[in-house]
């Protein structure tokens, strides 16, 4: 590639030596025109006169696909698929399998590279990654005439759907959180350099772990300290090391061996469900990233001083850490945008503590942008605008000034009683879990925290929070809430809240494995300090403590067992003993809808958690989007499920209530409210929304027709409720 010759010779070299090394009978190379169509322009196999003769719009025939999508393609049987595109100057009948990849440059295809075989075959997903490779090499020579011809070619806007992770809108420039590697630095000028290079970048990733460790280990104990000296055997390993001096020994630069790397990991990580081993491909890719910064040097101070301006910028990512995110609190972030949402979860609450408008689950993401590049984000649709058009930034401009006109008019509901029409009073409270949610109790007008999750303060922190740590967290809390109801949920690790370093064991199924209330009572130690916590950020105080995802009589006695040991110990040592205590049980599991009964007495309230509940219920894990949205609460068998646990609790008078972001739908709580439900805890953004909603419906009206609903199989039940708020003028939008 860095040989001195005429650019066309040096392409037709290059797909020779493609073609052979990958045994392919012909390999070319396309090229986007500034017309936007793809020229051929070099091969190896097809007719040579075809060069420069052969043109396909941006997305005609196989390789119009790869461009438009920016996705490789390998198929075994080219000519039968449906998008195969005849040109007989280039005599590509006899080839049937066929493996195209697009060649990015800043996030753009630039042009595609392809390679065919006679006989039909399936490419192995190495040979695709190898392409791909190729092709990140490719786009620094495909690109130069054009980028000559086409001066400052404007890059196209994109829109991509994604999923809502914080509801919101917002606009401004990227910033990746991964280092990117700079176009110039792709090509070794002189291998002796840049294998210096790289050697003196080892001895400073190891210099710099040993820093780090040995400033962290000391205080460490256990599984976490061998989890960071797992991460420094991982920094030594040959055979990651002599990879990347293989990448500088065939003529790559330093950076880009190591961004090769780092896409063979990602490519693997996305491949791998194992839970030990992703955590493996990420510390390796956690290494790549900071050799990258290692080799950077000097434009990590520009970074510095990009992170002292005041415009705001749109955090981009493949996955963060909720650690990593509260990182970037400082910084004027409009939005967040994630590539994965499975384990962007954490990330994602933080970003709702933060009100950070945030969507996730964009596959691909970091190929169709580059840093600085203009983006909306649309919290409400789940939709991300690359690059978008003045019409769009004009449209967003209206919408976020609607939006704000939307929260004052919450806000002014805040100080308004939250109480149906014929005045039946609901209690509306507030979900959180990090200080920072705290402020949503002034802003929202909630009457308490319905729900407080302990574990984040467990998930931000790398080592395990001291009692010490605990009590202050919690008195903090108690002291906000100012006397309003607090419901501590004791730590649910486990499933996507697992740390690291406590549970090595290999789970198929994580969200109904070793977590929760069973994690707690298995490691008794961690569970009673927490509780000694709460008992003492109490002080005397009213305490109010529930159990998450029970699913048996036995977890509940054992779980508050502990906490009265817990009590009569503090009494003991002369701490005051709470003046009132209620001990709650989660309902997360079905099964613990039937052990109720056996608690009659035992248990002082019940809170539904509908994020679990409903995964359990309807078989559909929470974290997976193509089935977590499947199935949906407003459905009679969710309905007549939760009314006869409200039922039961009546019966055995334990005052029932519902936690988890089901509750904060305005369609959602009608139904719950409909059932005889009277007190809601919800994320922040749902309060005023449900508020305005039960404020505008005259209950005793509408129960008895929702209960017709509910009984009546032929109506479809979702249509039939929203004809019922129409003809009942219940308020579930904003028109
Ligand atoms: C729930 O499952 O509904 C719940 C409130 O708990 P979490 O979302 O923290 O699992
Ligand atoms: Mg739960």
């Amino acid at each position: 590639m860095a040989a001195d010759m005429d650019p066309e010779a040096r392409l037709q070299r290059v797909v020779k030596l493609i073609a052979g090394t990958m045994v392919a009978d012909v390999c070319s190379i396309y090229r986007r025109t500034q017309d936007n169509r793809l020229e051929l322009i070099a091969t190896e196999g097809l007719r040579p006169d075809a060069i420069h003769r052969t043109f396909l719009a941006f997305n005609e025939g196989l390789v119009g696909q790869i461009a438009a999508h920016a996705q490789p393609l390998s198929i075994q049987d080219a000519p039968r698929h449906p998008h195969f595109s005849y040109r007989p100057e280039t005599g590509e009948d006899p080839y049937h399998a066929f493996l195209g990849v697009p060649i990015l440059k800043g996030g753009q295809v630039v042009g595609v590279l392809t390679v065919q075989n006679q006989a039909e075959r399936i490419y192995e997903d190495d040979e695709i990654e190898s392409l791909q490779t190729i092709a990140m090499v490719l786009a620094e020579i495909v690109s130069v005439p054009q980028a000559q011809d086409a001066g400052d070619e404007p890059q196209r806007p994109l829109n991509l759907k994604g999923r809502v992770l914080c509801d919101g809108l917002g606009m401004g420039r990227v910033r990746l959180h991964d280092p990117v590697i700079p176009a110039a630095k792709f090509f070794a000028v002189d291998r002796d350099v840049e294998e210096h290079r790289l050697e003196s970048a080892f001895e400073e990733l190891h210099l710099s772990i040993d820093r780090l460790l040995s400033a962290e280990i000391g205080g460490l104990w256990g599984e976490p300290r061998d989890v960071l000296e797992a991460y420094k055997l991982l920094a030594s390993d040959p055979t990651w090391a002599e990879r990347l001096r293989e990448g500088v020994r065939s003529g790559l630069s330093a950076e880009a061996s190591i961004d090769r790397m780092r896409r063979e990991h990602r490519a693997r990580f996305e491949n791998v469900r194992d839970p030990y081993l992703r955590e493996r491909l990420h510390d390796l890719e956690d290494l790549d990233n900071r050799l990258l910064r290692i080799l950077a040097g000097s434009d990590e101070k520009a970074l510095t001083q990009e992170d002292t301006s005041d415009a705001p910028e749109v955090l981009v990512a493949r996955r963060l850490g909720p650690a990593e995110l509260l990182e970037y609190g400082q910084m004027n972030l409009a939005a967040i945008v994630l590539e994965e949402v499975a384990t962007s979860s954490h990330a994602a609450i933080v970003a709702r503590g933060m009100g950070i408008p945030t969507i996730g689950g964009i596959d691909g993401l970091l190929t169709y942008l580059s840093s600085g590049d203009t983006v909306i984000v649309d919290g409400e649709e789940g939709s991300l605008h690359i690059r978008p058009d003045t019409a769009l930034v004009d449209a967003f401009g209206e919408r976020k000034e609607l939006l704000s006109q939307r929260q004052a008019a919450f806000l002014k509901l805040r100080g308004e009683p939250s109480q149906t029409l014929d005045q039946v009073d609901i209690t509306l409270m507030l979900n959180a879990g990090l200080g920072l949610d705290l402020d949503h109790l002034k802003s929202t007008g909630a009457e308490g925290i319905g729900l407080f999750r302990t574990e984040f303060q467990f998930l931000l922190s790398d080592t395990l929070p001291t009692v010490t740590d605990q009590i202050s967290l919690y008195k903090t809390v108690l002291d906000v809430a100012d006397g309003r109801p607090v419901n501590f949920r004791t730590v649910d690790l486990g499933g996507d809240k697992m740390l690291p370093n406590l549970n090595d064991a290999r789970e198929e199924n994580p969200a109904m494995g070793w977590r929760s209330i069973r994690f707690a009572l298995d490691r008794p130690g961690l569970f009673r300090r927490q509780l000694r916590a709460l008992i003492r950020a109490a002080d005397g105080r009213s305490l109010s403590v529930m159990f998450p995802m029970l699913t048996t009589a036995k977890e509940f006695r054992d779980a508050k067992h502990l906490l009265d040991r817990e009590i009569g110990w503090s009494t003991q040592n002369g701490f005051a003993p709470p003046s009132e205590l209620r001990v709650g049980a989660m309902l997360e599991t079905p099964a613990f809808a039937y052990a109720l009964q056996d608690l009659a007495g035992e248990v002082d309230f019940v809170s539904i958690g509908t994020n679990d509940m409903l995964q359990f219920f309807h078989a559909a894990d929470r974290m997976t989007p193509s089935v977590s949205e499947r199935y949906s609460m407003v459905s009679r068998p969710v309905v007549r499920f939760l009314h006869d646990v409200h039922a039961t609790c009546q019966k055995l008078s334990i005052p029932a209530s519902i936690c988890g972001e089901g509750a904060g739908h305005p369609i959602q709580a009608l139904c719950l409210i409909a059932i005889g439900f009277r007190s809601l805890s919800m994320p922040a953004g749902g309060i005023g929304p449900v508020k305005r909603m039960l404020r505008s419906l005259d209950l005793s009206a509408f129960e008895p027709e929702f209960a017709a609903l509910l009984s009546d199989s032929h109506k479809d039940f979702r249509n039939g409720l929203l004809d019922l708020c129409e003809e009942h003028r219940i308020q579930l939008t904003d028109d």
